[in-house]
């Protein structure tokens, strides 16, 4: 497989369009078998579910070439399942797991000249998603819906090492007790985008979000979990039904346990207890996990013993473990690494 001419450690984080996409129509209360596609544009009614009453949701993943030169997507069977998730919540037609994953699959082997050689950093990253396609005026589900999936290349998100973020408390809610945190919802992402542009003027880089209902507890941020690390050392993860469940947090959770021999604890993390932790980070698919250097409560600061220059040890080790778990060069649990074929 020849690969693209790509300069892969300079790309960033965009969009690039790639050859193929997956595209499946569900129409009269069944999914069409599928395809590939070379066209990256979709024509929708005027008035498409989606486009009035945002009716979407997605994923995030990622293919990367491991050390051994195999293809291979982290975990794709648990994003199958998280769609699943929420589709149902937004009453749409779940997209049958396995043929996720097929679809999944299709995608990467016939773009696989876009998948960046090992040791570049950078990764292909999959955006399965689907939404309401046909005319939908009253409030209610749409009847068709489309689900796609494509690929870009981009690249390794620590440019120059790992920069502890700046986080502020942020005064906006990002999801109510009840509603709908828990799924991957683009409804989720629209209503974030004001206060994270309101954070970025101000100098921060994210928003830690705290519960809506009291205001006490710690949450996650627009687009990934907290992490945090007490004095001696055991890992602590809020627990909340408003939280996304995300991936990257779960396997780190299982690496702390069953690779460190870290305690683990999730529960819900009172904001007040914050001041106590070792270190911090953000768990998601784009970072694996970024560190926190300093999160800011209006006007007061807490700053992490770990400091503004690097992880914190016991942060570098757990990304270190799951890192070298999806490069391949430390044995996966069973079933985490799907191979590209
Ligand atoms: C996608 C997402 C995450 C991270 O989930 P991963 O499965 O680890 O990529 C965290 N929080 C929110 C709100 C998300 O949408």
């Amino acid at each position: 497989m020849e690969k693209k001419q790509i300069d892969w450690s300079n790309i960033g984080f965009g969009y690039m369009q790639t050859e193929k996409r997956y595209v499946s129509n569900f129409k009269n209360g069944a999914w069409d078998d599928g395809e590939l596609t070379s066209d990256a544009n979709i024509v929708l009614n005027e008035c498409a579910g989606v486009l009035q009453y945002a009716q979407t949701v997605f994923e995030g993943m990622k293919a990367y070439t491991t050390e051994d030169g195999r293809t291979v997507v982290f975990r794709p069977d648990l994003n199958a399942q998280r769609m699943v998730d929420s589709a149902k919540r937004l009453e749409m037609p779940p997209f049958p797991a396995e043929r996720f994953l097929d679809a999944v699959n299709q995608v990467v082997k016939a773009n696989e000249a876009y998948v960046p050689p090992y040791g570049s950093g950078a990764s292909l990253y999959l955006r399965p998603y689907m939404f309401g396609s046909n005319a939908v005026i009253g409030v209610k589900p749409a009847d068709e819906y489309q689900f796609r999936v494509f690929a870009t290349p981009v690249g390794p998100y620590f440019k120059g090492g790992a920069k502890p973020l700046t986080i502020k408390v942020s005064d906006f809610d990002r999801a109510a007790p009840h509603g709908t945190g828990h799924i991957k919802a683009g409804l989720n992402y629209a209503m974030s985008l004001h206060a994270i542009v309101t954070a970025h003027a101000e100098g921060y880089d994210e928003n830690m979000y705290l519960d809506a209902a009291t205001r006490t507890f710690v949450e996650e941020t627009g687009g990934a979990n907290f992490l945090f690390i007490t004095k001696d050392n055991k890992v602590v993860t809020p627990k909340s039904d408003s939280i996304l469940p995300s991936i990257t947090r779960r396997s780190l959770l299982y690496v702390a346990e069953h690779y460190l021999n870290l305690e683990v604890e999730e529960r819900e993390v009172p904001f007040e207890e914050v001041k106590e932790f070792a270190e911090c980070g953000l768990c998601g698919t784009a970072a694996v996990i970024s560190p926190v250097g300093k999160i800011v409560d209006h006007g007061k600061e807490i700053c992490f013993p770990s400091g503004m220059e690097q992880m914190g040890p016991t942060i570098q080790k757990l990304y270190d473990t799951l890192t070298g778990i999806q490069m391949g060069y430390i044995e996966a649990p069973e079933g985490w690494v799907m191979e590209v074929k």
